[in-house]
């Protein structure tokens, strides 16, 4: 590309964006040593008790950030304890020590104390420089006015009904997700303004730049077949489409076509869960093979790959079109993945914090350190300040110790009667020793062999099982979004593209937080991406995804950006180098705990799941996670919390 298309898109501007420090060159280069200085105490210096430390409105390369791996990968690679030496032994001893401070390890905390009582004492360790792991909030203040967007975990969601225990939790923080649905999402603004989806046709998958606007959802006429149909075909017709395509489109999306005739509804649904979506529509819909780029991505969100690595009969279940005709009985059929069986049963609520499920974490670590927050309310959660701090004191029963990776944690004596547990981590360059009367591991299922090879070798091999899904969510603050009200667009999906949807925040409002309400007033953009290789068993596909995200420098996130934001919203006058102020990349490689493919993983029974054989306990460690419930989800993170304490309690 050229320099003078590098300088329209702004590549040279100034922008609140980078570390300086991008992800190659750390995990290349680098020895595992982070930054900060050398220390013997660990508490005394710790980065987090600097003036102004405040990780949420950090910018450029976040979520998996520069400092946070080099420690774990260099334990992976073998090479850690060549230069680490003797942990310095800190003299701290815990009632419990928690590995991992994301929504998983603050539950952990919060049922501990419960059961234990509030002087019980309670040390987390985070390796990220912020708690609440993938419930990142990403915090801006454009044109002096405050802005949120989630860096990772958006939803108050499950495709299966909250537990009593996880439900139980909610309510206990003040959380009401329905209610808060309700009260404080603004569905109506960008509809009040006359702005719409689209998709965005690229001319690298699709021949020609086009936006076009989506088939209008909601309307009356929409509801019946024949509006429906009329939709869909003036909204192809404007698509750069093939004739072939677009009629292969318009079939799969508004025909009611039984594509397995003759069959009773449960061998549909076998059959269907034994071939892809794409070779469902390929070989059983029979549709033109251009048809495929526009329905590929849409699975990635859910499962972090494309619809090549995902059974039709999932997709059915994730509401993917092409079934209507087929007479599919309602309800979960047997070989469904855990999402797809959930949403075939009706699904759950759906709420979001303007910070995504951050805001759970705040709350947590309000209960848990009250000096650290202020306010009362699952409302002024969201405009409260932490003080960084507090979270590490002394004399509080709580302390939340972040920038320290656990590098070992073993039962003192042998596992089945060790009274206590010591654990290692690294942090400021030195290696440090805590002891506790009982350890959870709510940190990922692959790190776990590396921190306690002392486990059964079947136990360590069932958790290096679970691939976590790599993705990567992108806030980008802009001056004004009168391009996307020109365009009269709220978002863009962009199935051939880098990033796979661009969209204006949801409008919220919520205690004294308001998103903006003028197109002339700056406003958080959200860009995603998953990075996978279509074609290959999806463990694969993201174990490629991972290194992607590992290795990609952030002006290349950068450039994307730019680039993508540049050409979708070009006739609404959209400028990148003048109107984009502040970009921060959320890179996940290890994102989503994975759940199993029925494409792909065998129908083991219950107990010889690899997260069943993962998670068990060893000695005094017990194991949290979502990983461990082989699953994405909060409610599972607060769930194998509960039990995770509660193996503690009857060891
Ligand atoms: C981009 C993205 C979007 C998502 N969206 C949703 C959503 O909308 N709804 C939903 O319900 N779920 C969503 N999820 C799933 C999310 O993973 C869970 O909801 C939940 O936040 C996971 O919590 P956790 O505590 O189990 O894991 P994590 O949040 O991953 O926390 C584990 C923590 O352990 C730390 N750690 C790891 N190793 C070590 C070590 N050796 N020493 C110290 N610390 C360590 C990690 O840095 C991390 O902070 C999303 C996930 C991602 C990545």
């Amino acid at each position: 590309m050229s320099n003078s298309y590098n300088r329209y898109l702004g590549m040279h501007r100034k922008i609140t964006r980078r570390d300086f420090m991008n992800g190659a060159a750390m995990a290349i280069g680098a020895t595992w040593l982070p930054s900060f200085s050398m220390r013997n105490s660990p508490a005394a210096q710790e980065p987090q008790n600097d003036t102004g430390y405040y990780p949420p409105t950090r910018t450029g390369m976040r979520g998996s950030h520069p400092g946070s791996f080099e420690v774990a990968h260099s334990l992976r690679d073998g090479t850690f304890w060549d230069s680490a030496g003797e942990p310095v032994d800190t003299g701290e001893s815990y009632d419990l020590v928690i590995v991992g401070a994301g929504i998983s390890g603050l539950s952990a905390a919060y049922f501990f104390r419960e059961q234990a009582g509030e002087s019980a004492r309670v040390l987390l360790l985070e390796n990220t420089d912020d708690f609440g792991g993938h419930a990142k909030r990403n915090e801006f203040h454009l044109g002096g006015r405050l802005q949120l967007l989630n860096g990772g975990t958006v939803s108050i969601d499950s495709p299966t009904p909250y537990s009593t225990v996880a439900d139980g939790l909610l309510k206990k923080l003040g959380v009401d997700p329905p209610q808060f649905e309700k009260k404080y999402a603004d569905n109506k603004l960008y509809r009040s303004l006359g702005l719409r989806s689209a998709v965005f046709f690229d001319k690298e998958t699709f021949g020609e730049d086009r936006l076009v606007l989506s088939p209008e959802r909601g309307r009356k006429d929409d509801d019946e077949p024949a509006g429906h149909q009329n939709g869909w075909k003036a909204f192809l017709e404007k698509t750069p489409l093939s004739p072939q395509v677009q009629r292969d489109i318009l079939r799969i999306q508004t025909g009611k076509i039984d594509f397995m005739p003759g069959l009773p509804s449960a061998e549909k649904k076998a059959r269907l869960s034994k071939m892809s979506y794409r070779d469902f529509l390929i070989n059983v819909v029979k549709v033109d093979p251009g048809v495929i780029p526009f329905y590929q991505r849409r699975t990635e969100g859910e499962w972090g790959v494309g619809i090549d690595a995902e059974p039709a009969l999932d997709c059915w279940a994730e509401g993917l079109p092409g079934f209507d005709g087929m007479g599919l009985d309602p309800g979960a059929a047997p070989h469904m993945s855990y999402s797809a069986a959930g949403y075939a049963n009706g699904g759950f609520y759906d709420f979001h914090f303007p910070d995504g499920n951050a805001s759970i974490a705040r709350l947590l670590v309000r209960e848990l350190i009250p000096d650290a927050i202020g306010g009362h309310t699952a409302e002024d959660i969201v405009t409260a300040q932490v003080d960084y701090n507090h979270l590490d004191r002394q004399a509080a029963p709580v302390r939340l110790r972040l920038n320290s990776t656990v590098v070992r944690v073993q039962n003192v004596g042998p596992p089945n009667s060790a009274k206590e547990v010591q654990i290692a981590y690294a942090s400021g360059g030195k290696v440090f020793r805590v002891r506790a009367k009982g350890c959870v591991l709510a940190c990922w299922n692959m790190m776990i062999p590396y921190l306690c090879p002392d486990l059964p070798d079947a136990q360590k091999k069932a958790l290096h099982y679970l691939v976590k899904v790599p993705l990567v969510y992108t806030s980008v603050g802009i001056k004004k979004w009168t391009a996307f009200q020109q365009l009269g667009i709220h978002n863009a999906s962009a199935p051939g593209c880098y990033w796979s949807g661009v969209g204006l925040n949801s409008a919220m409002k919520m205690g004294t937080y308001r998103t903006p309400t003028s197109p002339e007033d700056p406003i958080l953009i959200h860009l995603g991406r998953t990075p996978c290789k279509p074609g290959l068993p999806a463990r694969e596909q993201h174990k490629i995804g991972r290194y992607e995200l590992q290795t990609t420098p952030f002006e290349v996130f950068e450039r994307n950006i730019r680039d993508q934001l540049a050409r979708i919203l070009k006739d609404g006058g959209f400028d990148p180098a003048r109107d984009i102020e502040a970009i921060t990349v959320n890179r996940w490689p290890h994102g989503y705990g994975y759940e199993y493919n029925p494409l792909f993983d065998p129908d083991w029974p219950e107990e010889q799941r690899p997260n069943v054989i993962g998670r068990k306990r060893f000695g005094r460690i017990t194991i949290a996670n979502t990983d461990s419930a082989a699953t994405a989800y909060t409610d599972a993170a607060i769930d194998q919390a509960y039990r995770a304490i509660n193996e503690l309690k009857e060891s």
